[in-house]
């Protein structure tokens, strides 16, 4: 945003200088999905091959005006013509494009028409909106011809609107920067291992580049990454920090340590804190759509923008709820006021998928405005299978089925002709699953065309509720993106259905194996990236699946615990395998009673499956009635899993019944003694099934470690993650017991915490 050289001067660019003076009216999305990201791309390429030598292509221009520099690219320019092209792909019906988008079009056209009058020294200039239509390849051109003093005048007048605004975060920016330049840290002093965490941090901060750092739970590690990212801001100029977390309990941590950053110093309060929710936890009319013929929160939603924008950013910290009492104050959504103000926040706390996923706001902000941001992610042993999960796509053949009964006469043919080219795909399957090398053409071929005639449809019936059709019409885009961009990372994969033994449908996948193409460019993007985690261990595994610059620091903080906090016994007597499942049980369940009676309190025994569970649990209420447990059940609700956490107090005793890699393998704090000890009856290996079976085989080719990367390294994580739910706090003390003859293996004991003091258990134990 601020050139750091001449940090008077404010630096915007066209698109955000016009979206925030040309804005008005409706909130509308009824126009959108827009073409992805690569048609669009495609579409200007289109228009600018149809242009006569010696057009110029994607021309970067800049002007001044007072302390303001303007800058952009025009999409093109044809010298002979003297005409300027402002290029808008879309889909849909271009009648339908709401007022509001084609006047901003306007905005845009005519400020680089100016800026180009300027450099060249022209008189006049012909002014063309090219509306250039994916599906059909055809284009729409709007032209006007205005000369250079209108120009200037029109560029003059949006600057002088943006004026005041600029003014205004200049002066924030460096009351901002004052603030944090004299930011102490919020605690006496550090605990062990959070300075060498933060010195770490603030050191990736001023030299670039990215940062892994396995840190022990307890050394206060969201403080430890915020505090030197902040003081970091005004030296190395950055615009923001993202601090994205996999999990509501990570925004709070992180507002709570910004809150004891702040209070430790007032000055600090410049800092504009934003937490951004997903868009159904924040819509205040979900029965409505976003655009002001529906709801009342979009309708004219850009003209109370300005009041509610200015109102918002005064409130200085904005959780969810401060942001929806400041939108509804204004009548404006609070959801779409939150993606507004994230480009005027400081600090920006959100889930992983803002600025990872494929259209990812944050990231897409980042490369359009040129921002220079810092990114923390919170429990980052999470990215690889939350990417995972952010670069695939499924599609179900009964969907559209279902949806295909009740559709337009109009989409019938489109959705008929995909449904051919989807049974083409598995009438020869034999096996219920398969893996494809490619995706066929004929398939997705289909797939665009039925997509484009929905869009159509949509488009032109804006009113109309399709759920239904909706559902599958996005599903589908998704797929067509994410088939876009296939490639050895991913499998394309084909599930069949089956009924009475007669094959009904098939469920394709473009499951991602590898994040690692997608992610690494968006670290790169960033000026310095931050990922922690108790749990980032062995480091090849997290740097080819993340896709890490070869350039990455790697930090392994000492952790505050002394050994003789927590006993960790093997029990190697017993196998946890599915074929000796049966003998394992009673061995399990007298283990725990026997360490019950030596030291009554509460402890969590995890097992690989609810079946697995339930009969220990049962030979437990058999065999030793007088131990009080409790179980974790399938699709527990929150108060369910408040409940079952609230029966470990400080003088309770039992045990709690869980599945490892659940809700209570991770992320719950249960100090002192509120646990005293944990069973883990299983090495958390995922389970073996032809997917896992392709994805080994996919590692094993690209890495050559495809059951370590497939089973044992994720299956540990979550073995060492349910672990450190015993020892939370120096007071702490407790016991672990690992139950498998595995853990004896060297190669599953190098990937346990270097601290952890392991021992064998005996059978009397
Ligand atoms: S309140 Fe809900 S329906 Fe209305 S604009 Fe916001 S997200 Fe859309």
């Amino acid at each position: 945003m601020n050139d750091p050289s001449t940090p008077r001067r404010y630096t915007v660019a066209v698109r955000a200088l016009c979206e925030f003076t040309a804005k008005a009216g409706d909130l509308d999305l009824r126009f959108t999905p827009s073409p992805t990201a690569l048609e669009g791309i495609a579409g200007h390429a289109v228009v600018a091959s149809r242009r006569p030598a010696p057009y110029e292509a994607e021309v970067s221009l800049s002007g001044q005006f007072g302390q303001l520099l303007v800058r952009g690219r025009a999409d093109g320019y044809d010298p002979a013509a003297n005409r300027v092209d402002e290029v808008k792909t879309y889909r849909g019906e271009l009648a339908a494009m709401p007022d509001n988008h084609r006047h901003l079009h306007w905005a845009q056209v005519r400020i680089y028409g100016w800026l180009l009058c300027q450099e060249r020294g022209l008189e006049s200039i012909e002014l063309a909106l090219v509306y250039f239509d994916i599906g059909s390849q055809r284009e729409t051109v709007l032209v006007e011809t205005r000369d250079a003093a209108w120009l200037r005048a029109h560029f003059e007048d949006h600057c002088r609107r943006f004026e005041a605004w600029a003014e205004q975060e200049l002066a924030h920016r460096a009351a901002r920067d004052a603030a944090l330049s004299a930011l102490t840290f919020p605690h006496a002093e550090f605990r062990p291992g959070q300075r060498h965490l933060a010195t770490s941090v603030y050191r990736t901060a001023r030299d670039g580049g990215c940062l892994m750092a396995q840190a022990p739970t307890g050394i206060g590690k969201t403080v430890g990454t915020l505090f030197p990212l902040l003081k970091a801001c005004p030296g190395q100029a950055l615009d923001k920090v993202f601090f994205l977390a996999a999990k509501t309990s990570g925004r709070a941590l992180a507002l709570d340590a910004l809150e004891q950053i702040g209070a430790a110093a007032p000055a600090a309060r410049p800092l504009r804190t934003l937490e951004l929710v997903a868009r159904d936890k924040a819509c205040v009319h979900p029965d409505k759509a976003c655009h002001g013929a529906s709801c009342p929160l979009a309708q004219g939603f850009y003209d109370r923008l300005p009041a509610a924008r200015s109102a918002a950013l005064e409130a200085g910290t904005l959780d969810q709820d401060r942001l929806r009492t400041a939108a509804l104050a204004h009548q404006v959504c609070p959801y779409y006021l939150g993606m507004e103000l994230a480009r005027w926040a400081d600090v920006v706390i959100g889930d992983y998928n803002y600025y990872f996923d494929l259209s990812a706001m944050l990231h897409g902000l980042t490369l359009a405005n040129q921002w220079r941001v810092a990114v923390l992610v919170d429990e980052a042993h999470n990215m690889v299978e939350r990417s995972r999960r952010m670069y695939s796509a499924e599609l179900d053949q009964h969907s559209l089925a279902a949806m295909r009964r009740d559709a337009p006469a109009l989409l019938k043919k489109p959705l008929d002709k995909l449904n051919r080219q989807w049974n083409a795909l598995w009438r020869d399957q034999e096996d219920s699953y398969a893996v494809h090398e490619t995706l066929p053409d004929g398939f997705v071929n289909a797939l665009q065309q039925a997509t484009s005639a929905m869009t159509d449809y949509l488009a032109e019936h804006p009113t109309e509720v399709h759920g239904a059709l909706q559902d599958f019409y996005f599903d589908a885009l998704h797929f067509g993106r994410i088939a876009e961009l296939f490639g050895p990372h991913s499998l394309f994969d084909v599930t069949l259905d089956a009924g009475r033994g007669q094959k009904t449908g098939a469920r394709l996948c473009l499951r991602n194996i590898v994040p690692a193409p997608f992610v690494r460019p968006r670290l790169k993007l960033a000026r310095a990236t931050v990922m922690f985690s108790a749990t980032l261990n062995p480091r090849p595994f997290y740097a080819d699946m993340l896709g890490l610059p070869e350039e990455t620091a790697w930090i392994d903080v000492e952790s505050p615990f002394e050994a003789s906090q927590l006993a960790v016994r093997v029990a190697s007597h017993i196998s946890t395998r599915y074929r000796q499942r049966e003998q394992s049980l009673a061995p399990i369940a007298d283990l725990i009673a026997a360490q019950y009676a030596r030291q009554p309190g509460n402890y969590l025994a995890f097992f690989s499956s609810f079946d697995y569970l339930r009969q220990v649990a049962a030979l437990m209420a058999e065999r030793h009635p007088g131990i009080p447990f409790w179980e974790q059940s399938r699709g527990m609700e929150e108060s369910a899993r408040t409940a079952f956490l609230g029966r470990f107090t400080a003088d309770s005793a039992g045990v709690g019944f869980a599945v490892l890699g659940g809700a209570f393998g991770e992320g719950i704090d249960l100090p002192g003694r509120r646990l005293i000890g944990a069973f883990i009856a299983t090495l958390g290996l995922p389970q073996i099934n032809p997917v896992n079976e392709q994805m080994r085989e996919r590692m094993q080719q690209t890495f050559g470690a495809g059951y370590d990367y497939t089973y044992l390294y994720p299956g540990l994580q979550k073995v060492v993650q349910a672990a450190g739910r015993v020892i939370r706090t120096r007071a702490d003390s407790g016991v672990v017991y690992l139950i498998d003859d595995r853990y004896a293996r060297n190669e599953v004991r190098r990937l346990l915490p270097d601290w952890w003091d392991v021992r064998r258990a005996t059978s009397a134990s």
